[in-house]
Parts: C-alpha cells; sequence; structure tokens
C-alpha cells in the first residue's frame, strides 16, 4: 500500500519544477480554488466528482508542502499521534461546537 510520503513524492517528481516556479502563494490559491470545487461537489450529491474533487485537493495540498518542504506525514503523525492532540483520547472527548 502506498503511503502519504510516497504520495508527496510522486507529486514531487510530476509537479515540483512547475510549483517552484509558481511559488508558494500562487499553489495555495489553487489549493484554495481546489477546496472550493470540493464543497460544491459534495454539494452537489455527485459521487464521482466528489472523489476526483478530494484526489486534486490532496495533490494541491501535497504540492504545497513540497513547495515550502513540509513532510506531511511526519507532522501529520506527529501532530494526531494517536489521539486527538487536544484531549489524548480515541475518540475524542472536546466539547466542540457542532
Ligand atoms: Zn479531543
Amino acid at each position: 500500500m502506498a503511503s502519504l510520503r510516497e504520495f508527496q513524492n510522486l507529486m514531487a517528481r510530476i509537479y515540483l519544477a512547475k510549483d517552484s516556479k509558481r511559488g508558494p502563494e500562487g499553489t495555495y490559491k489553487w489549493l484554495k480554488e481546489e477546496v472550493d470545487e470540493l464543497g460544491e461537489a459534495m454539494r452537489e450529491n455527485d459521487k464521482e466528482a466528489l472523489e476526483d474533487e478530494f484526489a486534486d485537493v490532496i495533490a494541491w495540498l501535497a504540492s504545497l508542502a513540497n513547495v515550502l518542504e513540509v513532510d506531511l506525514e511526519n507532522v501529520a503523525f506527529k501532530k494526531y499521534n494517536n489521539c486527538c492532540p487536544k484531549c489524548r483520547s480515541i475518540p475524542c472527548q472536546c466539547q466542540c461546537k457542532p
């Protein structure tokens, strides 16, 4: 099974040259655009479009992380270290707004 790190490395091999040229701000704009499209697909209740937009969002998130030299797998598992980072429970016991 492929890991998050392998996916980020794949995005680097395919896009890092272009992403670096565009820079962090431009890459972040694309990520925001894809998050908006994910919201649209969600509201349209179109499963195929939804899956496609999830793929785009994680691809642009990985691109931005590559440009900023952030290891997504490392930071994600460091923060969410087998529990909720706030209450340290599984499942989360935090009293947050719905
Ligand atoms: Zn919690």
